[in-house]
């Protein structure tokens, strides 16, 4: 996967994307990551990316036109042959579609992202009118910048790219991947401070540890977060066992 992201703060990419994960993607050629100033599109001397909003009111607005010629100037991989128009670009604002794993999954399949980090009071409304194809917030806060919105786009979505992370199943299990969260993790050593590892995990009988880790991750997701349960792929004795979860909780003790 080719992922372009267009900022006003390039430095502030290098070391996220050296690091360990990303960097070995990077190097067995499963993902590319190219870093475009968009400063460098701007025609005059200051190379201004930004003027004052028409209306008035605080702060300044991104202009169109730099973010509209990165992005026209961005080569596609020579491996494939997606042009501009046919791959998402996507403006990181928090007025975009929140954020999840199912939209990381979503965008885990395209061989090109493009990722356009705001600043300041924003970008000109002509760019998410006529030049994005795709709005992403990562929560219902503001940022200063798009940039650790990029980044946490680029994270999550990269891991979910075969090959990426060592194990091919590991992200199947992770939190939100199946609608649930994940079932508790232990490793050596098997005591300490006298909290032991539940035996089920000791016993090597691998149904049994299944079995266990499905029924604690319905559990957890019951009691964390009950709103995932509606969308999570449960069969009908699955179903029960939150029925009788419910009941016991409702019972006077
Ligand atoms: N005035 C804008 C508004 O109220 O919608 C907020 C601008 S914000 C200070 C500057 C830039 O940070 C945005 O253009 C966007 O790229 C980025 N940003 C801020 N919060 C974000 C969020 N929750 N998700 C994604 N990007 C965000």
């Amino acid at each position: 996967m080719q992922i372009d992201i267009l900022t006003l703060f390039p430095q502030v990419f290098p070391t996220f994307i050296s690091s360990g994960i990303l960097q070995r993607a990077i190097d067995r050629e499963l993902i590319t990551v190219n870093i475009t100033n968009i400063r460098d599109y701007t025609h005059d001397k200051h190379h201004t990316v930004d003027d004052s909003p028409y209306g008035g009111g605080a702060g300044m607005v991104l202009k169109p036109e730099p973010i509209f010629e990165a992005v026209e100037a961005i080569k596609p991989d020579p491996a494939d042959r997606h042009k501009v128009g046919e791959f998402p670009v996507i403006l990181l604002t928090p007025q975009g579609r929140l954020f999840s794993q199912q939209i990381a999954q979503e965008l885990s399949v395209y061989k090109h992202l493009v990722l356009i980090c705001g600043h300041y009071e924003g970008v000109d409304e002509r760019v998410r009118q006529h030049l994005a194809t795709d709005e992403i917030s990562i929560g219902d806060y503001v940022l200063i910048g798009g940039e650790l919105a990029a980044m946490v786009v680029v994270e999550a979505v990269a891991r979910l790219i075969p090959g990426v992370l060592g194990s091919a199943a590991s992200p199947i299990d992770d939190s939100h991947a199946n609608g649930l969260l994940e079932y508790p993790q232990y490793t050596r050593p098997q005591s300490y401070r006298d909290w032991d590892v539940p035996e089920v995990l000791l016993s090597g009988n691998h149904g049994e540890i299944a079995r266990w880790r499905r029924e604690q991750a319905i559990i957890r997701t019951w009691k964390r977060r009950p709103d995932l349960l509606d969308k999570a792929n449960l069969n009908p004795a699955e179903k029960q066992f939150i029925k009788r979860l419910e009941t016991e909780q409702a019972e006077p003790t």
